[in-house]
Protein backbone atom coordinates (compact mmCIF):
# COMPACT_ATOMS: atom_id res chain seq x y z
CA UNK A 1 0.00 0.00 0.00
CA UNK A 2 1.59 3.51 -0.95
CA UNK A 3 -0.87 5.44 1.11
CA UNK A 4 -4.15 5.29 3.12
CA UNK A 5 -5.65 8.67 0.88
CA UNK A 6 -9.15 7.01 0.47
CA UNK A 7 -11.16 4.95 3.29
CA UNK A 8 -14.28 3.18 1.69
CA UNK A 9 -16.47 2.10 4.60
CA UNK A 10 -19.63 -0.16 3.89
CA UNK A 11 -22.78 0.90 5.64
CA UNK A 12 -25.80 -1.05 6.32
CA UNK A 13 -27.22 1.40 9.30
CA UNK A 14 -26.37 -2.19 11.66
CA UNK A 15 -24.91 -1.35 15.17
CA UNK A 16 -22.09 -3.78 13.51
CA UNK A 17 -21.39 -1.01 10.54
CA UNK A 18 -21.83 1.69 13.15
CA UNK A 19 -19.00 0.46 14.92
CA UNK A 20 -17.19 0.08 11.67
CA UNK A 21 -17.61 3.41 11.02
CA UNK A 22 -16.45 4.58 14.45
CA UNK A 23 -12.97 2.77 13.51
CA UNK A 24 -13.25 4.14 10.04
CA UNK A 25 -13.68 7.81 10.72
CA UNK A 26 -10.55 6.88 13.98
CA UNK A 27 -8.65 6.12 10.66
CA UNK A 28 -9.34 8.94 8.07
CA UNK A 29 -8.52 11.43 10.98
CA UNK A 30 -5.33 10.20 11.72
CA UNK A 31 -4.37 9.37 8.38
CA UNK A 32 -5.90 12.49 7.09
CA UNK A 33 -7.62 10.79 4.26
CA UNK A 34 -10.64 11.11 2.62
CA UNK A 35 -13.81 8.75 3.91
CA UNK A 36 -16.34 7.24 1.06
CA UNK A 37 -19.07 5.78 2.42
CA UNK A 38 -20.84 3.22 0.92
CA UNK A 39 -24.81 1.82 1.19
CA UNK A 40 -25.99 -0.55 -1.13
CA UNK A 41 -29.59 -1.26 -1.64
CA UNK A 42 -30.28 -4.79 -1.87
CA UNK A 43 -31.55 -5.39 -5.43
CA UNK A 44 -34.91 -6.44 -5.35
CA UNK A 45 -35.96 -9.60 -6.86
CA UNK A 46 -37.59 -8.93 -9.88
CA UNK A 47 -41.32 -9.16 -9.53
CA UNK A 48 -42.54 -6.74 -12.09
CA UNK A 49 -45.73 -7.73 -13.35
CA UNK A 50 -45.84 -11.23 -11.47
CA UNK A 51 -47.70 -11.63 -8.54
CA UNK A 52 -49.31 -8.10 -8.86
CA UNK A 53 -49.62 -6.52 -12.09
CA UNK A 54 -51.10 -3.43 -10.95
CA UNK A 55 -48.16 -2.45 -8.56
CA UNK A 56 -45.82 -0.09 -10.21
CA UNK A 57 -42.44 -1.29 -9.21
CA UNK A 58 -40.77 1.69 -10.58
CA UNK A 59 -42.63 3.93 -8.32
CA UNK A 60 -41.41 1.55 -5.51
CA UNK A 61 -37.66 1.26 -6.24
CA UNK A 62 -37.55 5.60 -6.51
CA UNK A 63 -39.25 5.03 -2.87
CA UNK A 64 -36.53 2.68 -1.51
CA UNK A 65 -33.95 4.82 -3.05
CA UNK A 66 -35.40 8.19 -1.57
CA UNK A 67 -35.89 6.12 2.09
CA UNK A 68 -32.25 4.89 1.79
CA UNK A 69 -31.09 8.45 0.85
CA UNK A 70 -33.21 10.15 3.91
CA UNK A 71 -31.62 7.57 6.28
CA UNK A 72 -28.08 7.95 5.06
CA UNK A 73 -28.59 11.96 5.29
CA UNK A 74 -29.66 11.45 8.71
CA UNK A 75 -26.48 8.72 9.52
CA UNK A 76 -24.04 11.65 8.39
CA UNK A 77 -25.85 14.45 10.25
CA UNK A 78 -25.88 12.04 13.66
CA UNK A 79 -21.93 10.60 12.90
CA UNK A 80 -19.90 13.17 11.68
CA UNK A 81 -18.78 15.96 13.93
CA UNK A 82 -16.67 18.49 11.88
CA UNK A 83 -15.19 16.30 9.87
CA UNK A 84 -16.16 17.07 6.08
CA UNK A 85 -13.69 15.30 4.39
CA UNK A 86 -16.18 12.74 3.16
CA UNK A 87 -18.71 11.40 0.11
CA UNK A 88 -21.60 9.06 0.64
CA UNK A 89 -23.11 6.88 -2.20
CA UNK A 90 -25.83 5.08 -2.27
CA UNK A 91 -26.33 2.32 -4.98
CA UNK A 92 -28.29 -0.45 -5.81
CA UNK A 93 -27.24 -4.48 -6.85
CA UNK A 94 -25.82 -7.45 -4.64
CA UNK A 95 -23.51 -5.59 -1.88
CA UNK A 96 -20.46 -7.20 -1.76
CA UNK A 97 -19.74 -6.65 -5.51
CA UNK A 98 -21.44 -2.84 -5.68
CA UNK A 99 -18.69 -2.54 -2.85
CA UNK A 100 -15.80 -3.98 -4.01
CA UNK A 101 -17.11 -1.42 -7.92
CA UNK A 102 -17.13 1.60 -6.09
CA UNK A 103 -13.87 0.95 -4.40
CA UNK A 104 -12.20 -0.15 -7.62
CA UNK A 105 -14.00 3.02 -9.31
CA UNK A 106 -12.90 5.59 -6.35
CA UNK A 107 -9.40 3.95 -5.68
CA UNK A 108 -10.16 3.37 -2.15
CA UNK A 109 -6.97 1.98 -0.64
CA UNK A 110 -8.98 0.08 2.51
CA UNK A 111 -12.60 -1.19 2.97
CA UNK A 112 -13.52 -1.04 6.43
CA UNK A 113 -17.13 -3.12 7.30
CA UNK A 114 -18.95 -5.09 9.98
CA UNK A 115 -18.13 -9.00 10.50
CA UNK A 116 -21.70 -9.10 10.71
CA UNK A 117 -24.52 -7.10 9.29
CA UNK A 118 -28.25 -6.84 10.16
CA UNK A 119 -28.84 -10.38 9.74
CA UNK A 120 -27.02 -11.00 12.87
CA UNK A 121 -25.94 -14.60 13.03
CA UNK A 122 -23.56 -14.48 15.44
CA UNK A 123 -22.21 -18.06 15.25
CA UNK A 124 -20.79 -17.76 12.29
CA UNK A 125 -17.32 -16.17 12.34
CA UNK A 126 -18.25 -13.61 9.27
CA UNK A 127 -21.71 -12.55 7.41
CA UNK A 128 -21.88 -13.21 3.80
CA UNK A 129 -21.08 -9.72 2.36
CA UNK A 130 -18.44 -9.49 4.83
CA UNK A 131 -17.14 -13.40 3.64
CA UNK A 132 -17.20 -12.26 0.02
CA UNK A 133 -15.11 -9.51 0.18
CA UNK A 134 -12.71 -10.68 2.46
CA UNK A 135 -12.16 -13.93 0.13
CA UNK A 136 -12.89 -11.19 -2.91
CA UNK A 137 -11.00 -8.29 -2.91
CA UNK A 138 -7.55 -7.04 -4.16
CA UNK A 139 -6.82 -4.30 -1.75
CA UNK A 140 -6.90 -4.34 2.16
CA UNK A 141 -9.72 -5.18 3.97
CA UNK A 142 -10.75 -4.07 7.74
CA UNK A 143 -13.20 -6.07 9.68
CA UNK A 144 -14.66 -4.83 12.81
CA UNK A 145 -16.06 -7.08 14.98
CA UNK A 146 -19.15 -5.60 17.11
CA UNK A 147 -19.15 -7.42 20.62
CA UNK A 148 -16.13 -8.56 22.76
CA UNK A 149 -16.81 -12.43 22.92
P1 LIG B 1 -23.09 -9.15 6.48
O1 LIG B 1 -21.95 -9.89 5.88
O2 LIG B 1 -24.25 -8.94 5.55
O3 LIG B 1 -23.54 -9.77 7.78
O4 LIG B 1 -22.59 -7.68 6.80
C1 LIG B 1 -21.28 -7.42 7.21
C2 LIG B 1 -20.95 -5.97 6.97
O5 LIG B 1 -21.01 -5.71 5.57
C3 LIG B 1 -21.89 -4.92 7.62
O6 LIG B 1 -21.53 -4.63 8.98
C4 LIG B 1 -21.65 -3.74 6.71
O7 LIG B 1 -20.44 -3.08 7.06
C5 LIG B 1 -21.47 -4.40 5.34
N1 LIG B 1 -22.75 -4.49 4.58
C6 LIG B 1 -23.64 -5.49 4.57
N2 LIG B 1 -24.67 -5.22 3.78
C7 LIG B 1 -24.44 -3.99 3.27
C8 LIG B 1 -25.14 -3.11 2.38
N3 LIG B 1 -26.31 -3.45 1.86
N4 LIG B 1 -24.58 -1.92 2.08
C9 LIG B 1 -23.39 -1.55 2.61
N5 LIG B 1 -22.70 -2.32 3.46
C10 LIG B 1 -23.20 -3.52 3.78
Amino acid sequence: MKNLDRILVAIDFSDSSDKAFNTALFMAQKFSARLLLVHVINEPIDLRGFYVPHISFDKLEEEIKAGAEKMMEQFCRTHFNGFDNYESLIVPGIPYQEILAVAQDKQADMVVLGTHGRTGLDHVLFGSTAEKIVRKASLPVLTVRLSEE
